[in-house]
């Protein structure tokens, strides 16, 4: 085998024959792999420059063996074996992540979830739902709408990620703004820890009983431990739904009817307001939206409460002279929005981009988008930077960017990716901003991790060298920066 691996710090791992032997021993001859080309299909997840990496026939990083485990006691062996060579694991989902958080830069195990894809139970007293993480989104979907129930977690990702990645990355869906991002959603979870052991955290609606250490797992990118199973929370399936469409002049009008409808204690499950240059993108069929931003919501629930939802947006809307553009847009809306085929078109054609998803109190919320777009366009070879709010609190909002160009004179093309991102935190911690929202951290952020969050960075590091003494868990992710 004679790849190139970006990421050259893959470890040595002594005994490679013995270490698949005893996988297989765990797993099932069938379920562990060293075949090239399952090695190279799990070098990476979806952070889009590898696609680039990819045609230039680089490969991002590359475990040593895929074990595709069946249950939590197999994940627990296999993590066993793992701590007792001190060798790396990386969990794996269904690799949509975008910041490189899967992929394997010091080479290791990869543990695949997928086969972890079971419905455990449903409680219609409780309104709960207990699952292994592996089970696929759409899949969840389907299983609790026959039931009547929904979870209400929806990214954009829905058809290619887990339950244990949406954990694993703290994720926001797009129906976030009414049902909560996952963090909110999740109650309870089992954990296989770095040393192999399996931590169950107990249910309940809430408690005051010491530090909820369970929470440490959200957003821990798989380097405190393998989350084999959730509890999480069920809603009725919706009495009814229905959007509205409103187009504004300025960033100012849009933002301030979401914020007034939200101080209100209404709660639409989707809202989107997209800047000029993406109502162009998206909403190019809607006259009354030329050169102006676009936004939609999506009510839904008991009837009753629908009515006094839209009442509320109209009402809002109306103050801020936003033009009522009728359910069209909100049609094309459901209809396009798990559409991303036109990015995978941009890089063969020598484009980089990315999409770059940061989060503000409402104070900062305009100087944010402005001082954001406006350190992009300073990067040579920008052809593009635009946004769209897409979620929302009483309190704050997230700003998704997408910036795309074309490296020019010396900057390769990773300079031009590099150059981009760090002029999109610039922009963002310029304004007070978080430097993700729901995308996570991985390698593409993990650089700006410090300026971020200073000495808690330290404690973040101490809780990981608690938990993972031997950095075995996903290591060179959220504490350190990955070294080319
Ligand atoms: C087109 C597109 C749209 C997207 N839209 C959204 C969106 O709307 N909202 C959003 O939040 N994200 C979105 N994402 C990002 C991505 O889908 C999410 O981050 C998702 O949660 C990743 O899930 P996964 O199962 O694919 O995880 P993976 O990519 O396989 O893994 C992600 C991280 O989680 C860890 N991990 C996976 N499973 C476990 C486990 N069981 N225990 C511990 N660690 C684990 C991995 O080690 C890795 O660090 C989008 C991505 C794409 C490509």
């Amino acid at each position: 085998m004679n790849l190139d691996v970006v990421y050259k710090k893959r470890v040595e791992i002594k005994d490679l024959d013995g270490l698949v032997k005893e996988l297989k021993a765990i797993a099932g001859e069938q379920w562990v792999s060293t075949e090239e080309a399952d090695l190279v299909a799990y070098s990476k997840d979806a952070m889009l420059i590898t696609n680039r990496w990819v045609i230039e026939k680089k490969v991002p990083g590359l475990p040593h063996v895929v074990v595709w485990p069946e249950d939590e006691d197999q994940v627990s062996k296999i993590v066993k074996v793992a701590a007792g060579r001190k060798i790396p694991v990386i969990p794996y989902g269904e690799g949509s992540g975008v910041v490189g958080a899967a992929i394997p830069v010091y080479g290791g195990i990869t543990v695949d979830m997928k086969r972890l894809d079971k419905v455990i139970d449903v409680n219609d007293t409780d309104l709960t739902v207990i699952v292994q993480t592996g089970i696929n989104g759409k899949a969840l979907e389907r299983i609790l709408k026959e039931k009547g129930y929904l979870i209400g977690h929806v990214p954009q990702s829905f058809h290619t990620a887990s339950v244990g990645g949406w954990i694993a990355h703290r994720a926001a869906g797009q129906f976030s703004t009414k049902y909560g991002k996952i963090e909110d959603i999740l109650m309870s979870m089992r954990v296989v820890m770095a040393d192999g052991s399996i931590v169950d955290t107990k249910l309940y609606p809430r408690a005051s009983n010491g530090p909820q250490l369970e929470r440490l797992f959200l957003s821990s990118e798989g380097t405190l431990g393998i989350v084999t199973r959730a509890t999480l929370k069920l809603w009725p399936w919706p009495e009814r739904q229905e959007g509205v469409a409103y187009a504004f002049t300025s960033w100012g009008q849009a933002l301030e009817t979401v914020r007034l409808v939200l101080r209100q204690q209404i709660y639409p499950a989707v809202v989107r307001i997209y800047d000029q240059i993406e109502t162009e993108r998206h909403f190019y069929n809607e006259p009354k939206a030329k050169g102006k931003l676009m936004t939609v919501f999506v009510c839904e629930g008991k009837a009753k409460l629908v009515d006094l939802e839209l009442a509320t947006v109209r009402e809002e809307a109306a103050k801020q002279a936003g033009i009522d553009c009728g359910q069209d847009p909100v049609h094309h809306w459901f209809e396009t929005r798990f559409d991303v085929k036109e990015t995978s078109t941009w890089t063969p054609k020598d484009v980089v981009f990315d999409t770059v998803e940061v989060s503000c109190m409402w104070k900062d919320a305009a100087a944010l988008y402005d001082n954001v777009v406006a350190e992009m366009k300073k990067v040579p070879g920008m052809a593009m930077s635009s946004a769209h709010a897409s979620h929302f609190y009483p309190q704050g909002v997230c700003f998704y960017f997408t910036f795309g160009g074309v490296s020019t004179g010396k900057l390769s093309p990773d300079d031009f990716f590099n150059a981009a991102w760090d002029a999109a935190m610039v922009g963002t911690l310029k304004s007070n901003g978080s430097i993700s929202h729901h995308h996570g951290i991985g390698i593409v952020r993990a650089r700006w991790m410090k300026p971020e969050h200073g000495p808690v960075l330290e404690l973040m590091k101490r809780v990981k060298r608690a938990l993972d003494p031997d950095n075995i868990m996903n290591p060179g992710k959220l504490y350190e920066e990955a070294e080319k």
